[in-house]
């Protein structure tokens, strides 16, 4: 079969590698239908991610058809569709039996396009999957439910419910990309009095007003003045940091009311600094995390019922096999205006968001 290949910092390449099969008796070889390329592939491509080994193959996301399953499998056959999560579950580990799966001592957490070959292929083999693959109900699209292999689930619980997002809340958003704009709607579906999104781009602002951001911040135009108007002075209830450096991060801890909740949902390489001089007196509260994916049922009910706008994220399609391409539309998001590229899949007409 073909994948895409990690072959060291700046070097991947579409090519041929050997079928995976199962090797443990809890594994289930699935068919990729449908992927898409995340930050953190990009991350792992400029060398950020050293423990990825050449030769590893990437991808982390995918919707797909079960092949083969191993001996210990009960609750998934081949014939399946099903979403491949982000984060593998052992469930018997100290932290699988607390839903803290991102942290699993027992082989899972992220694996897969991390430690073992992931999902940008034609086939991947998921280890553990009577928990690490869900059935997908026949109303969720291949293009919803792939956003909930890591984006949404990723907005929802380290965005969201750690920032602890109440009705009446104003709830701000630094960053619109896809897991900024995952955190809009997701914010939404607890009825926030207003939520404010903050970028530099103008299409990805003109997206989070789409997605229900009342108001929108360019990032150089002073946003914490317009969070300090709209609140009477005091900052907003809840500020989800969705970019991953330095600056965002600062941003958002003066954009915070006293006794207010930031979020830090953003991957960062390099140290922030954190004014506690400022904000101890403040009673604000600061989370951090790695999606554990403990929410993804919900999110497919959620998805199901019509109440998830996933698949909108989705600005390009490609068919797999010209993966080489969608990185390159991927990583020149500022000039393409890309959001989520999803390569392969049933051929279906995907309105963008920025377009609709
Ligand atoms: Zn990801
Ligand atoms: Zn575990």
């Amino acid at each position: 079969m073909k994948g895409y290949v990690f072959h060291g910092p700046g070097q991947a390449a579409w090519e041929e590698v050997p079928d995976p099969d199962v090797q443990d008796p809890t594994d289930a070889v699935v068919r990729v239908d449908t992927v898409t390329i995340c930050g953190t592939d990009l991350h792992i491509l400029k060398g950020d991610v050293p423990e990825v080994r050449p030769g590893t193959v990437l991808g982390h996301e995918a919707v797909g058809e079960i092949v083969e399953v191993g001996a210990d499998v009960r609750t998934v056959q081949p014939g399946d569709r099903v979403l491949v999560s982000c984060i593998s579950t052992c469930g018997r580990c100290r932290f699988c039996r607390e839903g803290m799966y991102s942290q699993c001592l027992g082989g899972g957490g992220w694996i897969l396009g991390h430690r073992v070959d992931g999902t940008q292929a034609e086939f991947v083999r998921v280890p553990f999957a009577d928990l690490s693959v869900h059935v997908l109900p026949a109303a969720v699209t291949n293009e919803d439910a792939v956003l909930l292999a890591d984006i949404f689930p990723t907005a929802y619980e380290v965005g969201v419910l750690n920032g602890r997002v109440r009705p009446g809340d104003t709830v701000v958003v630094v960053g619109a990309g896809p897991v900024g704009l995952a955190v809009i709607a997701t914010a939404r579906l607890f009825s926030p009095e207003r939520v404010i999104a903050v970028d530099l781009a103008p299409a990805r602002l003109e997206a989070a007003r789409k997605l229900g951001a009342e108001a929108v911040a360019d990032a150089r135009e002073e946003p914490e003045q317009l969070v300090a108007d709209l609140t009477g002075g005091f900052g907003a209830d809840v500020v989800v940091e969705a970019v991953g450096v330095p600056e965002t991060f600062e941003l958002c801890t003066r954009m915070v009311r006293p006794g207010g909740h930031v979020a830090n949902a953003g991957v960062h390489g390099s140290p922030a600094t954190l004014h506690l001089e400022e904000l101890w007196i403040k009673n604000v509260t600061i989370t951090t995390g790695l999606v554990d994916t403990r929410t993804t049922p919900t999110l497919l009910k959620m998805a199901a019922a019509g109440r998830l706008p996933a698949s909108q994220l989705i600005t390009h399609t490609f068919p797999l096999e010209r993966i080489e391409e969608a990185y390159d539309v991927f990583a020149h998001a500022a000039e393409t205006g890309a959001l989520k590229v999803a390569l392969g899949g049933p051929r279906r007409e995907v309105v963008p968001v920025a377009e609709a």
